[in-house]
């Protein structure tokens, strides 16, 4: 079974959410319980969780169907300690919010390291950042999100997911989110079928399947290798569209949510009916 959806919007209330994804025919979505630009927000009120769970109950969502993405304010591998601490305190209100809500895993991107010290430092700052937040909350897992190595974000080799993952205690909450822009402007060839199995081939060597938690579904404005960030809508962009046909047929990809992160919300409503109509199961 696979679970597609969107980043949706939780203006207004994060009970917003499972509506605003039901609407646009989502069976899985993605969302922020707070402001994701800035460092600190409100408690969410008893109102607001029921409501959210509400609604879960009412479209039939379960919490394998929901991925919550962090603040992109947070760097769990910030070289400094003030701004580590203010990160690590960010990340444990947004893990004790999905442990309010009924979640069970928090999408989260790596860290940098500034040019500021070397990356094996920066990798084992976030994996004792994970340990930090795993101790003090239950039921939620870190879920690692692959980038497109961007500046000086780590996460772009799976071999670094791997080094965070080694240094982390509770292997059983921490997983992995594998999103198809930043994998394939890291190097990652998912435009031919050779390099899709290649590159899974090479995720359950160095990594494994079992820590797979979701998925981001984008096409990319930036080309093969590029380390650059920009997401384009399904079939738009260097990848194309075949990938996606891939992935919906792709038994490893089960049960799990997959998420459009692409930028015209538009499109969601087709993207996702498109997504559907490849999966051989439901045709
Ligand atoms: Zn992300
Ligand atoms: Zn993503």
């Amino acid at each position: 079974m696979k679970y597609i959806g969107a980043h949706v919007s939780a203006a207004g209330g994060v009970e917003n959410a499972p509506l605003n994804a039901h609407k646009i025919g989502a069976t899985a979505f993605a969302l922020f319980t707070k402001n994701q630009r800035q460092w600190s927000a409100k408690p969410l009120t008893e109102e607001s969780i029921a409501a959210f769970k509400a609604n879960c109950r009412k479209h039939h969502f379960k919490a394998e169907q929901i991925l919550p993405h962090d603040s992109y304010l947070i760097n769990l591998g910030h070289p400094e300690k003030g701004a580590l601490q203010k990160s690590r305190n960010a990340f444990f209100d947004e893990m004790q919010r999905c442990e309010q809500l009924g979640l069970d895993r928090l999408n989260f991107h790596p860290g940098s390291h500034l040019n500021k010290t070397d990356e094996i430092t920066c990798l084992k700052t976030i994996a004792e950042s994970i340990n930090l937040a795993l101790d003090k909350t239950k039921g939620v897992t870190t879920v690692i999100e692959n980038t497109a190595g961007q500046g000086t974000n780590l996460g772009n080799r799976f071999e670094h997911i791997r080094t965070i993952i080694d240094h982390v205690d509770d292997k059983n909450r921490v997983g992995v989110c594998i999103d198809t822009c930043h994998a394939f402007t890291a190097g990652y060839e998912l435009n031919t079928l050779d390099g899709y199995s290649e590159t899974w081939k090479q995720f359950d060597e160095i990594i494994g399947f079992e820590y797979l938690k979701g998925m981001h579904l984008n096409d990319t404005k930036k080309e093969l290798g590029s380390r650059v960030d920009r997401h384009e809508s399904l079939g738009k962009g260097f990848i194309g569209n075949e990938l996606f046909e891939w992935i919906m047929n792709d038994p490893h990809l089960d049960g799990m949510p997959l998420i459009l992160e692409t930028p015209n919300d538009a499109l969601w409503p087709d993207e996702i009916k498109i997504l559907k109509g490849y999966s051989k199961d439901s045709r």
